[in-house]
Formats: structure tokens, sequence, C-alpha cells
């Protein structure tokens, strides 16, 4: 099945086994920007997910026995592919998410292209410790492949996280059955269409399309899964947990957040207010954000004044258009979610300082830039993740009242400190639950570091070496003298 979205034909069918595969059941894939049908992908379920899984099955003994440099040559030619192809890949990604075209050209597919580059670098760099010796006998560590992983990303950066998974499972030597979200299925296939291009064996890489409780619970359930690494939300990663535990299938999780944005008095508050601006990026459909600002009483009116002079001067509007700031919502339940912790909040007393409502000049599904002040901590407003462009204000007094705020949060994926002092700096950081903590800047990545949350933000962490660690069965052998 094929469909043909902003001029780039995609095919809309599983891969599975270097081959298409079609279902006899469909889905409407539905663009953000104007509400169209602009593609009908194949459903997948319990039998499409065994083909791919016995696929990968079947591709595991050659994929894992391919000398390291020449599964290294294919990443870096699937890395090439998506750097030709990256055009396609920007202008059918805007079209199925509604993420900013600009942000697609030069941000996220260059870094999906990267994704793959750094894991083929690293593994022949990383794969392998020094032996040590124990009484004269020699302990040898091995990273061997686990076998079939099951990777199963989220909408909201779709090529991009789900090449943060495939690329490094792929360099350790597994092989891989994907299940995209149903609300950005595209990428994904064009994805199968670039690594088939650059020589990755058939079966090595196998895509099942469908919906989340249908293909994304057969996979998670299917007992030839050797790994499960999942990107999406918590009520979702409950359920995963609870069928990895019938079969002990190890699991990496990463899932959402509700992260501290904490302003000192002593910050440079145009920067801070710069960086708090961009917590509403992607229409605040990023699991990173920000989203609690907490700032120091005493510069609470000059912090609120500059940020809201920033926000508002934010271009809302299509997606495509390069002079956009914030696109739309994903989806039509996605953006009546978002509109409920909006009105609830303000149904509680909650005074809005900006937006607060859908963008009624735009319609569909544009929501306004929203922050809250005067929220009680523990509400549903400045508790829970509302995956969307809404932030909630609440002032602090000193060191010890910031740190304790921040923490106060069932969440633990980002942090950010604003502060002049670098003591400061390094006193609250140091007491931060958070996965990843900036400090006078925000989303610099460095593919070398882990990443992952706290406290129901995930378990476990991917990224460098310990991609590769979660990954690979490790194992120990010891020789005697
Ligand atoms: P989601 O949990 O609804 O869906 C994620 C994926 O899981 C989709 O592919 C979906 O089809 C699948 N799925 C749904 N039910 C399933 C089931 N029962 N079994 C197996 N698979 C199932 O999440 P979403 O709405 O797509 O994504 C938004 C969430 O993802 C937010 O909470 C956000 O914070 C989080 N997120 C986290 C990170 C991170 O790296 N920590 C990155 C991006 C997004």
């Amino acid at each position: 099945m094929n469909a043909v979205v902003a001029g780039v034909s995609v095919d809309t069918d599983h891969w599975i086994g270097g081959r298409r595969a079609g279902s006899a059941a469909t889905f409407e894939d539905r663009s953000p920007i104007d509400g169209d049908v602009i593609a009908r992908i194949a459903r997948g379920g319990g039998p499409e997910v065994d083909a791919a899984v016995r696929a990968a099955e079947a591709a595991f003994p050659g994929w894992a026995a391919t000398a390291p440099d020449r599964r290294a040559q294919v990443l870096r030619d699937i890395a090439a592919g998506i750097e030709e192809r990256l055009e396609d890949l920007a202008v059918v990604e805007t079209a199925d998410n509604g993420a900013l075209l600009r942000s697609h050209r030069r941000g996220v597919m260059p870094r999906s292209a990267h994704n793959f580059r750094f894991f083929a670098d690293h593994l022949s760099e990383r794969l392998g410790e020094p032996d040590f010796d124990t009484r004269g006998h020699r302990n040898h560590l091995s990273w061997d492949p686990a076998g079939v992983c099951a990777l199963i990303s989220p909408w909201n950066a779709p090529l991009m996280l789900a090449t943060w998974k495939v690329a490094p499972a792929l360099a350790a030597g597994n092989t891989v059955v994907l299940k995209p979200s149903e609300w950005s299925p595209l990428t994904a296939s064009l994805l199968c269409d670039i690594a088939a291009d650059a020589g990755l064996p058939d079966g090595v890489l196998n895509v099942v399309q469908g919906i989340g409780t249908e293909a994304g619970a057969a996979l998670v359930a299917h007992p030839g899964v050797r790994r499960i690494s999942f990107t999406g939300s918590v009520p979702t990663a409950r359920s995963i947990a609870r069928t990895a535990a019938a079969n002990l299938t190890p699991l990496s999780l990463e899932l959402g957040g509700k992260s501290p944005f904490i302003v000192f008095a002593d910050a440079d508050l145009d920067l801070a207010a710069a960086h708090a601006v961009e917590q509403y990026d992607n229409a605040g459909q990023v699991c990173l954000s920000g989203t609690r600002l907490l700032v120091e009483e005493s510069v609470r009116d000059e912090f609120v004044a500059r940020f809201l002079d920033k926000a508002r001067s934010l271009r809302q509007g299509d997606p495509r258009d390069e002079a956009t700031d914030i696109g739309p919502s994903i989806h039509p339940d996605h953006f009546a979610r978002v509109d409920g912790f909006v009105q609830r909040a303000k149904r509680d007393g909650a005074t809005v300082l900006l937006g607060g409502g859908p963008n009624e000049d735009l319609g569909g599904l544009y929501y306004r830039p929203t922050l809250f002040t005067d929220v009680d901590p523990h509400s549903e407003i400045a508790t829970e993740e509302v995956f969307g462009p809404v932030l909630v204000l609440r002032p602090f007094t000193g060191e010890e009242e910031a740190v304790a705020a921040a923490n106060d949060s069932a969440f633990g994926l980002a942090a950010m400190v604003f502060t002049g002092d670098e003591d400061r700096a390094e006193r609250v950081t140091a007491r931060l639950v958070a996965g990843t903590v900036w400090v006078n800047c925000f989303f610099v990545r460095d593919l070398r570091a882990p990443f992952g949350g706290s406290r129901l933000s995930g378990i476990g962490r991917e990224g460098g070496r310990w991609s590769f660690d979660f990954y690979c069965d490790i194992k120990n052998t010891v020789f005697a003298p």
C-alpha cells in the first residue's frame, strides 16, 4: 500500500523479513496541520508481530556474527541515506506529527543520522574492557548481542526517538522489531527503505505498524523478544512492565516528566527567560520540558515581564512555514486532554498570565502557549505532565525552598538551574533528583552521556556505553592460568 505525503511516496505496509506485508485491517493517519487523512496504514496485530519476531530471530545469528566493522559500515551508510533523504523525511514528518519543518530540517533529521553514525563509531571503541587478573586467572568481559529487541516509540519526535533505539540495538549485533506510534507511523517506513538501500540484511530491521494496545501489546508479550525499549507515557509503561514481568524480559523505560526550571535572583534573567520560553518548543510536547518555573520571589515580577515579552513574540501557525515558532498539537484527543488540564486549573482558581485556551484565530489543533501562577503546588496542573504548551510559575525564597520544591515531584527526568553563583550551582545540582541537569543552558545533548529518568520518569539509562550495557548480554569468562 502506498501513500503520497507532501509529495513523497511512502509505503504504509509493514516491513517484515525484508519485504512489505499488508494487513486485512487498516487505520487512518491524519495530519495535525489540517486534519486531512494523509495515509491509510496497515493495522498489525498478533500474527504480524509473530512473523516479524520470527524474521528477526532468523536474521539474528548472521547479523550477530557479522564483523563489527562491517556492521558499523552499514550503520554509516544508513546515516548517509538519512542525510540524502533529509528533505523527504522532514516534510513527511511535519505532515505526520505537525512539528516544525525548520526543526526537522536543521535539528531532528540530522540528529537521526547522527544516532547511527555515533553508535557506529562508538561500537568498535567501546565493546571491550581490559582483561583483569584474579589469582592468576584472566577475566575477560564481552558484550554479546542479546537477540530480538522490541522497540516502541512515541509520536513527538518519531524518527529521532526510533533511531535512538534502533542504532545501538543494531550496532550491538541485535535484530529489531520496531513499533512506531499510530499517530506518526510514516518516517519509520522510509527508514526501512533507507536501511535496505544501505545493505542491511533482510530481517535485521522489521517494522510492524499498528495500534499500541494491539501490535504494541502483542510485541512486548512475545516470548521471542529479549529486550524491550520503550519511550512513552507512564500508564503505557506500567502495562508493558506487567507484560514483561511474565517473561522476565529486561526493559528500558524512558517516560514523562514535570521538570523544574529554577531561576535564582542572581541569574542572568534575560538568558533564563529566553530558555524558559523554549519550553514551549514542539507545542510543549517534549518529555524534557521544564514545565514548572520556580522563580526566586525577589525577581519574580522582573522575570515574568521578560518572559511574557518573549513569549508574546512567538509566532504560532503552520509548521511548514519557516517563520513559525509553535505549531499544532498532535491529535484532537491530545488537544482535548491539554485543554481539560487548563480549564480545570482555571476553575480551581489558578491565575492565567498568558494564553489559557485554544487559539481561536487559527482554529484546528493550535493551543495558545499558556502560563499559570497562583497554583496549589499539589494540584493536578502543578504535578501532572500535560505534554502541551502549558507552564506553571511558582515563587520561592532561598535555596532550601528551591530544592524542596524542585524535588517535590513524582518525576525526575530533567532539571534546569539558572544562577550566577557557581558554588550555588554545585550545591543545588548535587541535591536535585533528575537524569539530566542543565545549568544556565538547555538541551545541550552529547550522545556519550547517559540519558533517562529517575522516579516515574523511567527505568535505566540509554546513550553511549549505557545503551550497549542494555542491549547486550554482558559475559565474564574466566581463564585458568
Ligand atoms: P504512549 O505511551 O501513549 O505511546 C507510546 C508508544 O507505545 C506508541 O507507539 C503506542 O502505540 C505504544 N503503546 C500504547 N499502548 C501500548 C501497550 N499496551 N503495549 C505496548 N505498546 C503500547 O505515549 P505517547 O503519547 O506516544 O508519547 C508521549 C509520552 O512519551 C509523554 O509522556 C512523554 O513525556 C513521553 N516521552 C518520553 C521521552 C523520554 O525520552 N523520556 C521522550 C519522548 C516522549
